[in-house]
This record gives structure tokens, C-alpha cells and sequence, in this order.
């Protein structure tokens, strides 16, 4: 499969070369040029089918030939080695739970997919990139586990200081090997522009080629389609129509699913649920994209000002404004209301959501379900990794379980930067990657 750059200024590319150059060189993010809906019978044998079958006919388009069979069923069943069970919440919605991976973030799945498929591409030759990254809080641990050992892989993450938690931080500090963490002395924003001023920079990336894995990366983002997937999987028998609510930041976990939707699986609607930073909130009422500075709040995975992945959405309506508001909406709730629905969903039916997931059924909540309907929240963390934010609200922790427990007595370590010549400065003299 080819993909193009949405800026529409570059040539197209393979997937292979999509994934290794994360954006185009104009800047623009890659899209495939087709999605071609799936067989009926798909979706009529779901249920009969197993992760990996599901995943590979719903990526096999996208990939091509480019891996073969094989290598790509090997791959999905080394990536999707956990489960992702809906829990009910109450009777008439449900939390798809992400968080059973290495890291315990959604972002386990993508950044692993893109791992692989980078190794795979890797594997015949010499050739070495670096992975830059900037991460808001639980993109860096999953990257960096994800790309633990991979050869030809080096691994540069960028984190704001004191934005992250201590366990966030613990996860991208002290794995070592081909591991590098930076923290920078700002907020994400500053984290992201960075990273994006040494995409264009050629005297960087002369010298030492630069990949993303943010979402922006295709091998990142479609992978996260194979949720939704395994969510209608399991709820199908109860034979009412499923509203989505995705907890979003840089959008491309629910662009992920409206991808799922085009290739035909039946989704009533899609919510993104955001905090504070709502800028496709205020989108979708006045028709302005106006991106702003991002707030810190307590899901601090979604302190996203500009979602780099909104530009994708839109091309998935076909830039329609009025196709779009159709079949998607987006709510915005501030930390009151988020500890108030963690209080809320706890009294239920003693349901620990982490504040992301809290954000995901207020959406759920102001969508305002009907008979009719089944709604399902995505649980995009566990609760262990918002630790302070959850004793605090629900005046109790939860148990520490095994894959945080490792991180927990390790030493963190990282360089500071400030400036956008620290970085550069040390993507330039770091030379552990050239090993
Ligand atoms: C990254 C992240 C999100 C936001 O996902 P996007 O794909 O960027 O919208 C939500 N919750 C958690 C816990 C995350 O780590």
C-alpha cells in the first residue's frame, strides 16, 4: 500500500518507508491512499476468530507485501500477547481495559507494532535510526519497552519536568541499553516542538537519521484499530448499537477507531472525551481549529493544545464539517468532574478508573445513551500509574502489580535540557548510538 502525505507536497511512499520516516518531509502526516472495507463475513465470524486472525485481515491491507504472512502473524501475536476484556460498569455501559501490556498504557499495542516492523525492515541491514519522541506521560514507557534491544534502534525520549509521575518516570528512565531519556525544563508543548524543529533540521538529520513514534507514525497509530475490534467482538450478542467514547489527547486512538469504523464496523458514534484542553471541543462549535498551549491537569496524557492527529479525522470525513459533527462529538470535563465520576463509577460497582478513563465515561455520560444503545469507555491506564491522583480521591491506593514493581527500586537516569540547542547538541555528540 502507498501512503501520502496529507500536505499533499511529498511523494507518496511504501509502508516500510512511511514507518521508517515517521512524517513526510513536508510535514505533512501519512495517510493511506485506500481503505477498502473488510468482507461481510468478517464481522459476521468475529466471534470465531482469535486476536491475531483479527488483527492481520484488518492490517494485511495496509502492510502489503512489505511483510510477509508469516512474519506479520508472528509479529501481531508477539504484540498482542495480553488480553482486553470489557468489565461492565453499569448495565448499560462498559470500559474496554488497555492497560494489561508491558507498561500498562494502551500505547503498549502501537509501540510495539512499530517496533517490530521497524526490526523487521532493520533486519538485512546496517542501517541505524534514532527514535525521537516526545511523550506527555505514558508514550515514553511503552516506546521505550517496546524498543528495548531492538537492533539498529536507538531511542531518544524528551519528558516535561515534574509533568510526569514518578512511576511514568521510573518507566522511561531506567531501562539503559539503547535508552536515552531527556528531561526538559518546560511543558509537553515545548517536549513536541522540539522534536519537530529536529525533524527539519538537516544538520541533524544528515548525520544521524530521526524517526517519530508519536501517533503520527503509521506503524503507531493504526495498530490501535484492532481495539475497537475486540470490543465489538465481545459485545455483539448483546445486539445494541455501540457508542464509543475515547479519552483523547492526540487524537489517534480514536482516529484509530473511525478507521476501524470505515472498514466497516458498526459504530453509532464517537466521542472524544477530553480535560481542559479542548480544542476540538470549542472546533466543533464555532468550526475554528485555533490550537493553544496546553493546561496541566491530572489526565495528564491528554494535555495535548494541538492533536497532531485531528488533521487525520478530518481527511476520514472527507474534510466535511457537517459529516463529521454526524457522527462524532468531543465533551471537555475539568479535574473536578473527573475525581467526582472516579468517586461516581467506585460507588457503582467498586470500579477503580484512573483519571483518563473517569474523563472517558463522562463522555459517555454527556453523549447521553439510549435504550438502544451500549456505550463502552476505553481504560487507557491503570489506575497504578496515577497512583498520588487516586489515593488522594478515593482516600485508598491500589495494589502495586508486577510489571510496576520492577521499575520501582531502579535509579532514574536522564540529561536535562532547556533549549532547542541542548538537543541538538546532544543528538549530535551523544555517541552511544553509532555502537
Ligand atoms: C496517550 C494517552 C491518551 C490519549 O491518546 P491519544 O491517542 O493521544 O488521543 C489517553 N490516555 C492515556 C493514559 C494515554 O497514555
Amino acid at each position: 500500500m502507498q501512503f501520502y502525505s496529507l500536505n499533499k507536497q511529498a511523494p507518496n511512499v511504501s509502508y516500510a518507508e512511511a514507518v521508517v520516516k515517521g512524517l513526510a518531509p513536508d510535514r505533512g502526516l501519512y495517510f493511506p491512499e485506500s481503505i477498502t472495507p473488510l468482507p461481510a463475513s468478517f464481522f459476521e465470524n468475529i466471534e470465531n476468530m482469535d486476536k491475531v486472525e483479527i488483527a492481520y485481515e484488518a492490517i494485511k491491507q495496509f502492510v502489503g507485501d512489505e511483510i510477509p504472512e508469516v512474519d506479520l502473524k508472528e509479529i501481531l501475536a508477539d504484540v498482542l500477547s495480553f488480553d482486553f476484556p470489557i468489565e461492565p460498569i453499569t448495565d448499560n455501559i462498559g470500559t474496554l481495559e488497555l492497560f494489561h501490556g508491558p507498561t500498562m498504557a494502551f500505547k503498549d499495542v502501537g509501540a510495539r507494532f512499530m517496533a517490530r516492523c521497524l526490526g523487521y525492515f532493520n533486519k538485512d541491514n546496517d542501517g541505524h535510526v534514532t527514535v525521537l519522541v516526545a511523550t506527555s506521560g505514558d508514550t515514553g514507557g511503552a516506546v521505550a519497552r517496546g524498543f528495548l534491544g531492538v537492533k539498529g534502534v536507538d531511542v531518544v525520549i524528551l519528558y516535561p519536568n515534574g509533568k510526569v509521575s514518578d512511576i511514568q518516570e521510573r518507566q522511561l528512565t531506567t531501562l539503559g541499553q539503547n535508552i536515552k531519556a531527556l528531561r526538559v525544563d518546560g511543558v509537553f508543548d515545548d517536549c513536541q516542538d522540539m522534536v519537530k524543529s529536529a525533524f527539519l533540521d538537516g544538520e541533524i538529520t544528515d548525520v544521524r537519521p530521526l524517526t517519530s513514534a508519536n501517533s503520527i507514525n503509521v506503524a503507531r497509530w493504526m495498530p490501535q484499530l484492532f481495539y475497537f475490534l475486540f470490543a465489538y467482538q465481545q459485545t455483539k450478542k448483546l445486539g445494541k448499537e455501540i457508542v464509543f467514547s475515547v479519552p483523547s489527547g492526540n487524537f489517534g486512538n480514536i482516529c484509530a477507531g473511525i478507521v476501524a469504523n470505515k472498514l466497516g464496523l458498526p459504530v453509532k458514534h464517537f466521542v472524544a472525551a477530553v480535560n481542559v484542553n479542548d480544542t476540538v471541543v470549542n472546533y466543533l462549535e464555532t468550526g475554528k481549529y485555533e490550537p493553544k498551549p496546553s493546561t496541566a491537569t491530572i489526565s495528564n496524557a491528554m494535555d495535548v493544545g494541538n492533536p497532531s492527529n485531528f488533521i487525520r479525522i478530518q481527511q476520514l470525513f472527507d474534510n466535511s464539517f457537517e459529516d463529521l459533527k454526524k457522527d462524532f462529538s468531543s465533551y471537555s470535563f475539568n479535574d473536578d468532574a473527573t475525581r467526582e465520576a472516579m468517586k461516581e463509577i467506585k460507588a457503582g460497582n467498586g470500579y477503580i478508573a484512573d483519571p483518563h478513563g473517569a474523563v472517558g465515561y463522562l463522555g459517555l455520560k454527556e453523549y447521553g445513551l439510549s435504550e438502544n444503545e451500549y456505550g463502552i469507555f476505553l481504560e487507557t491506564a491503570h489506575p497504578v500509574k496515577f497512583l498520588p491522583v487516586v489515593e488522594e480521591t478515593l482516600g485508598h491506593g491500589v495494589a502495586i502489580p508486577p510489571q510496576i514493581e520492577e521499575v520501582m527500586d531502579k535509579e532514574k537516569s536522564y540529561t536535562s535540557i532547556s533549549t532547542y540547542d541542548e538537543l541538538k547538541s546532544y543528538l549530535l555528540n551523544e555517541t552511544g548510538y553509532k555502537n
